[in-house]
């Protein structure tokens, strides 16, 4: 929308604005021929300078209806060409005949095309719809938000709003009509969410994990390598409390890289097997989901629990023996990568499902899990990508969410900083002295799919300039990047786990869970060519045991100025949830890593960074409206009723009664 009594002089007008008003005269207009096509000219003049109308579409009809000498408002945008400004296809009227601008100052601005300007459907054309429609709106409508929200929210009536979002009187009215829209918007986005969840709370069958029994409690009592932190406590206590109501559990766990989740993992996944069901695990890597093998393997040493791997690397007979131990149920829990969701994975009595990084799923990779038991099981979704606070009230408005947000104990930040190519000999002597110390070092190289091959040029120059300064044998170095075989890629991770290698040069697969504590020296190159959850995550790496850890990010030297933000960011904050806000706000919600294609809602007003508050109260009072009225049976929530009776197709109690 803009305000047309707020004119713009051809002298001074800012450039970054996308849509201007000007007023002035029209004079010299020409028609010029470039090639088979021909195009019309004209200055306009304010006084203040000059700029060049142009036209090249309806040219016999704009010369024709413009005059010189007559006082016109044009509008658009000017853009230089060469040394002058110019408004192709101006949106232009006589600034005397409208008298409309006294009762009318703003002038609604639609998005429109090139393409559909040139068909006359420029902004000013739709303008003239939208204000035949707007008159034709009743003066009354129905409301479609619950009269006790308007009120305590003072939102503007529907029908008000609808009219005044395009033709407002005042700069006020305009943002209260664009505030009741958004509003709106948010409300039914959360009805939608929140009344699923609720029916499936209350309709859906879950099993029922009623005891706490042996396994879970010779584990707690004798096999803990560390006591919990107060946080694993309290999440690991939800999750069981969840899981013996009967109703299906779909939680959300977050928790900070480093915090300790494989553990409360563990744990709950031993309540299932005390109640004689089956649990799988499954993360997003191989590496990842070895890890989880070893790691649970070790832990569960003589408790009669039986721990499997399914993943791709397997030959074929034994992913044939896993799969039929697994559908006998002699497998207790299964650890597993993308293998797990293929069709011919069955279980016996597969009561619990645990996603580790989630934001590597899609939905429907998810539901594929869902569906391999007949009693659906309880499933759990970690993610050490902290999510921002409103993209997770609004992404994940249908899962309960734990947090765990609390590190265990001795853990020191990780110091982080910025160096360029000429700080590299003292990157070199520092990384010299940190192996001296008995320490390990990661060196990590970005890899986009897009240009794998140069990605991987530049992971095997940088691995050459190491081995050149690092010489053996004083040094033993690993690599480990995507194109190397499975087994290949275990060896290396695990003679630099077992600290046989001093340094391991990688690509992004150490990005996520993998855990060496004795590795305190992160040195990400290119590192403005990472995201800040993948900062995040890479840098979550190191400050796993204790001791003084650092990151170091080596980058260009000319950054442009997100990458700028993203470098400093990370070096001023190793809070997780500050590093996601953050993120999202440079980014903007469409672009975060994994997003896509986990449905992320595309609201047309609301802006879930910028509109946090209405957000959380959209939230609350959906909340508490179905805590009163689950069904949504009250006569005044009737619309909200036929709302969900259309998207679900579910009886509408008006057919029934
Ligand atoms: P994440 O939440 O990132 O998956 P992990 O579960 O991998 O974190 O745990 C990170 C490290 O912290 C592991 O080395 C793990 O053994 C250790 N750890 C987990 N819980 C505790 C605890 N309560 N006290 C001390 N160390 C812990
Ligand atoms: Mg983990």
């Amino acid at each position: 929308m803009i305000d047309r009594s707020r004119v713009s002089t051809l002298d001074d007008f800012d450039p970054e604005e996308p849509y201007l008003v000007f007023r002035g005269t029209i004079s010299n207009m020409h028609t010029v021929a470039s090639g088979r096509s021909q195009r019309l000219e004209a200055e306009f003049c304010d006084g203040t300078g000059t700029v060049l109308l142009v036209w090249f579409q309806g040219i016999r009809w704009i010369k024709e209806s413009l005059r010189p000498g007559v006082v016109y408002l044009v509008m658009g945008k000017p853009q230089l060409f060469g040394s002058t400004y110019q408004i192709a296809h101006p949106e232009i009227e006589p600034a005397s005949q409208d008298s409309d601008q006294q009762n009318h100052p703003f002038l609604p601005v639609y998005h429109t095309s090139e393409k559909a300007k040139q068909r006359g459907l420029g902004t000013k054309a739709i303008a003239r719809l939208t204000d035949t429609l707007v008159r034709l709106l009743p003066p009354v409508m129905e409301e479609t938000l619950p009269r006790p929200v308007t009120t305590k929210y003072s939102l503007m009536a529907r029908a008000e709003a609808l009219r005044r979002i395009h033709y407002p009187d005042t700069l006020e009215q305009w943002q209260q009509a664009v505030g009741r829209e958004k509003f709106e918007e948010l409300f039914y986005h959360q009805l939608d969410y929140q009344f699923s969840r609720s029916t499936r709370r209350s309709h859906s069958v879950g099993r029922v994990f009623g005891v706490v029994g042996e396994q879970f409690n010779d584990f707690y009592s004798h096999r803990l390598p560390f006591p919990l932190t107060g946080a694993q406590k309290r999440v690991v206590r939800e999750i069981r409390d969840d899981m013996r109501t009967g109703r299906q559990m779909n939680r959300l766990l977050q928790g900070d890289v480093g915090s300790g989740k494989t553990l409360v993992a563990l744990l709950t996944m031993l309540i299932a097997i005390d109640n004689g069901c089956q649990a799988c695990l499954m993360a997003p890597t191989e590496i990842l989901a070895q890890q989880h093998l070893a790691g649970f393997r070790r832990l569960l040493e003589g408790q009669p629990v039986t721990v499997e791997l399914l993943a791709g690397s397997l030959k074929a007979s034994q992913k044939r023996q896993i799969k039929q131990h697994a559908a006998e149920g002699e497998i207790d829990i299964l650890v597993g990568t993308h293998a797990l969701i293929e069709d011919d994975v069955k279980f016996c009595r597969l009561g619990y499902v645990v996603i580790d990084e989630q934001h590597r799923f899609g939905v429907q990779q998810r539901a594929k899990l869902w569906a391999k038991s007949t009693i659906p099981p309880h499933i759990l979704v970690m993610t050490a990508t902290p999510i921002p606070r409103t993209l997770a009230m609004t992404l994940y408005a249908d899962l309960d969410c734990s947090v765990i947000d609390e590190l265990p104990p001795g853990r020191q930040p990780v110091r982080t900083s910025h160096g360029t190519d000429s700080h590299r000999a003292l990157l070199f002597a520092f990384m010299r002295r940190q192996i001296a110390a008995g320490r390990q070092v990661y060196v990590v190289y970005p890899l986009i799919k897009e240009s794998e091959n140069l990605d991987l040029k530049d992971l095997m120059d940088g691995y050459d300039s190491i081995t050149r300064s690092f010489p053996l044998p004083q040094y033993q170095i690993s690599i480990v990047h995507g194109q190397m075989a499975p087994e290949a890629k275990a060896y290396e991770m695990d003679r630099f786990k077992r600290g046989e290698t001093h340094i391991m040069v990688s690509t992004t697969v150490i990005e996520v869970g993998v855990d060496v504590p004795n590795a305190t020296v992160m040195v990400i190159e290119n590192a403005e060519r990472f995201g800040l959850s993948q900062l995040h995550q890479l840098r979550g790496r190191v400050g796993r045991g204790g001791g003084s850890s650092y990151c170091i990010l080596m980058t260009k030297d000319d950054l442009s100025a997100t990458a700028r933000k993203r470098i400093e960011t990370m070096c001023a904050t190793t809070d997780g949830f500050a590093i996601a806000e953050a993120d999202l706000r440079l980014r903007g919600p469409g672009d975060l890593q994994g997003l896509q294609q986990s449905g992320l809602p595309d609201f047309k007003l609301a802006d879930i960074v910028d509109d946090e508050p209405l957000v959380c109260a959209t939230r609350d009072e959906v909340r508490m409206l179905l805590d009163s009225d689950p069904d949504l049976r009250l006569p005044e929530h009737a619309m909200l009723r036929r709302h969900i009776a259309q998207k679900q197709n579910l009886p509408q109690w008006e057919q029934i009664s």
